[in-house]
Parts: C-alpha cells; sequence; structure tokens
C-alpha cells in the first residue's frame, strides 16, 4: 500500500522523467500517471509508474517510467478467453533498461538486486535495451525488467492491457494498489 503523499510523490517524479524523455502529455493526462507497488510496499524497489494513452477491445499504448533500479517483478500475460494473452512490444525512449526473459538462470549478481524476494524471481536471459531499441513478447512469455541507475522512459505498445489478469510469480503480489490516508 501507498500513502496519498507517497501516491503524490510519486507522480510528480514520474512526470520529471516523462518530461526529461521529451512525451508530450496533455494537462489532464499530467494527472493520470498511475502507481503500482504491487501490494509490496516497497515502491523504490517493487513499482511502475504508467501514463495510458488508450486501451480499446484491441490496442493498447502506455508510457511506463522506472525509477532508478527499480524492479517491474517477474509476471506474463495468460489467455483470456480466445485471446491468447497481451502481446507486448517495449520500445525505450530514456534510460537504460535490463529485461529478463527465458534462456538462463538468474546470475547471482543479478540475484543480489532482488535481494529479499529472489525466489520469486526464475528467469533470467539478460536483454539490455537502449533508447531506440525494441522487444516484442509473445503472450504467455514469462519476464521481468530493471532500469539502469538513471532511471527509464518506456513505450509500451500492445494487444489489450487487463493488468488485473496478470500472473506474478511472487505470490504476495497484488496489482491493484491500496491507497491509505
Ligand atoms: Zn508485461
Amino acid at each position: 500500500m501507498l500513502t496519498r503523499s507517497e501516491w503524490e510523490a510519486a507522480q510528480e517524479r514520474a512526470l520529471e522523467y516523462l518530461d526529461r524523455a521529451g512525451v508530450v502529455m496533455t494537462a489532464q493526462e499530467r494527472k493520470q500517471i498511475e502507481i503500482s507497488d504491487f501490494g509490496l510496499s516497497n515502491l523504490e524497489t517493487f513499482g511502475v509508474q504508467t501514463l495510458t494513452y488508450f486501451n480499446t477491445d484491441r490496442l493498447c499504448a502506455k508510457e511506463i517510467v522506472l525509477f532508478p533500479f527499480q524492479i517491474c517483478p517477474e509476471h506474463w500475460h495468460p489467455r483470456v478467453g480466445a485471446d491468447p494473452g497481451k502481446e507486448e512490444t517495449m520500445r525505450i525512449r530514456w534510460g537504460l533498461v535490463y529485461l529478463y526473459i527465458p534462456g538462463a538462470g538468474i546470475d547471482p549478481l543479478v540475484k543480489e538486486r532482488i535481494a529479499h524476494r529472489k525466489e520469486y524471481f526464475s528467469v533470467g536471459k539478460e536483454i539490455v535495451l537502449r533508447p531506440g531499441d525494441q522487444i516484442t513478447l509473445e503472450p504467455g512469455t514469462v519476464h521481468w525488467f530493471q532500469a539502469g541507475p538513471e532511471g527509464a522512459v518506456i513505450d509500451d505498445y500492445s494487444s489489450t492491457s487487463r493488468d488485473v489478469l496478470d500472473q506474478f510469480t511472487d505470490p504476495d503480489i497484488v496489482r491493484t494498489t491500496q491507497i491509505v490516508d
């Protein structure tokens, strides 16, 4: 959970990254940045800040902001009825992102960065993404990612996004952020 003031501070901070990355937003969009702490109440380490431009029955486009070394925990986008699950293309706009997908175990040095929750991370094939780099993840691909030392801004294009149905390896994760006053 996050306090209202933590949520607002994270929104302000995310806006600084989006501005630095040259993202043009309406006044309304500037108020719509969502903060996700994944229910772990440790936003500095585990969290994402998201601005959703649109999310229709077929397509979705978002900006994802990561603070320095912040982690989006290991997850996948499952099949929903006839939909095979979200296909997602991440394109780095600013900063550095370490993306991890199936193909290797997790390097001990990386394990240090995920500290006390390392048992909830299993895929460790590292792909380093810099501005202009992009990658498409097929539906169902297990993945997680972490920003480099300066944070990151990611343009995220996908089929329909159903965040609440995403599956996470960590059983303690709650996808909807709870705000307490
Ligand atoms: Zn994903």
